[in-house]
């Protein structure tokens, strides 16, 4: 079986590659590296430095392929960013995703896995969240997902495209080889600047508000495999197969930590100590965000099979070989 993966060169789309060549797929990836990495990408898959904004680039790289289904990561995923530039996030993300499924519906090719986002639930009213909460996006980053799930939707019913919408919440770690991992300029996310500052590469780290409603007062956020998240690829992509309808699943582990025990976490596996210093909320920020994953368990038969150590141990181990 034959898998375009579009953004096959950033975080998680490199993860994903490298689970797809070890279950033995035949893999194409497509993507501009604006912001991936082109050594993430091993060297016997297939490449295409492709632009979804260049709809014929688009349309003639897709022809040189025979393909069986797409997994759509290509997007900017800064929420800060898309906050003070949204422009760069409505034409990335939309209008890029919708050159795509366009594309592939005049290229005959049905399935589709879509990176979405918790972040569609906004402030929501009931944790752990179900797919059942109301969708509030409250970043553009948010809303251009929460665009890509309805256009999906509408292309279902008019030309029968097949799609999973698989809602992340904090994707995390690493390989556990150390050879990729996760590497934003500036990085905005939490384990990577708080492993930094056990590194020494910065002075410490800044807790956005310790005044929320939860147990020590910082924010609680579901961190989940990044490995646990392309198995969930996976079996999407087997769900599309065996003919089954269009669907959008939660994942995320069930289990919650703070910034305070991501922190404690990080100076007991690398042994060191880290400066941290409270400062005010970062605007947008939900006290927490935990998934429900029932249905991911029940429909796709996913069960995410690492904890917060095995996040932290790989995400120090690649961290650690950098040379940044
Ligand atoms: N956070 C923090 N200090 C930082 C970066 C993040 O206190 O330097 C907090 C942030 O407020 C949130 C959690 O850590 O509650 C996770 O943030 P991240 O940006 O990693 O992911 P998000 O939850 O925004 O997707």
């Amino acid at each position: 079986m034959s898998i375009l993966v579009t953004g096959g060169a950033g975080y998680i789309g490199s993860h994903f590659v490298k689970t797809l060549k070890k279950n033995n797929f035949d893999v194409v990836v497509f993507d501009n590296l604006s912001r991936g990495h082109i050594e993430s990408i091993p060297k016997d898959v297939a490449f295409e430095n492709v632009d979804l904004l260049d709809y014929s680039a688009l349309l003639q790289n897709l022809k040189k392929y025979k393909i069986d289904a797409v997994v759509h990561f290509a997007a900017f995923a800064f929420v800060g960013e898309s906050v003070s530039d949204p422009k760069l996030y409505y034409i990335n993300n939309v209008i890029g995703s919708i050159n795509l499924l366009n594309a592939l519906t005049r290229s005959g090719i049905n399935k589709i896995v879509f990176s979405s986002t918790c972040s569609l639930y906004g402030n929501p009213l009931k944790v752990p969240i179900s797919e059942d909460e109301s969708i509030k996006p409250i970043n553009p980053y948010a809303k251009t997902k929460h665009i890509i799930e309805n256009v999906m939707s509408d292309f279902d019913t008019a030309y029968g495209l097949k799609y999973v919408a698989l809602r992340y919440f904090n994707a995390a770690g690493c390989d556990f080889d150390g050879l990729i991992g996760e590497s934003h300029q500036p990085e905005p996310h939490l384990i990577p600047i708080v492993i930094s500052a056990a590194l020494g590469k910065r002075e410490g780290v800044s807790i956005y508000g310790a005044d929320y409603p939860t147990p020590d007062g910082t924010c609680v956020r579901d961190y989940v495999h990044v490995y646990d998240l392309a198995d969930a690829h996976l079996k999407a992509l087997e769900y599309l197969n065996s003919g089954a309808k269009s669907d959008v699943f939660n994942l995320g582990t069930g289990d919650g930590n703070s910034v305070k025990e991501i922190i404690h976490a990080v100076e007991k596996i690398s042994g060191k100590e880290i400066k941290s210093t409270t400062i005010e909320r970062r605007e947008g920020d939900p006290a927490i965000l935990v998934a429900d994953n029932k249905k991911a368990k029940e429909v796709l038969g996913w069960s995410p099979k690492y904890n917060l150590e095995d996040v932290i141990k790989s995400a120090w181990k690649w961290h650690n070989s950098q040379k940044y």
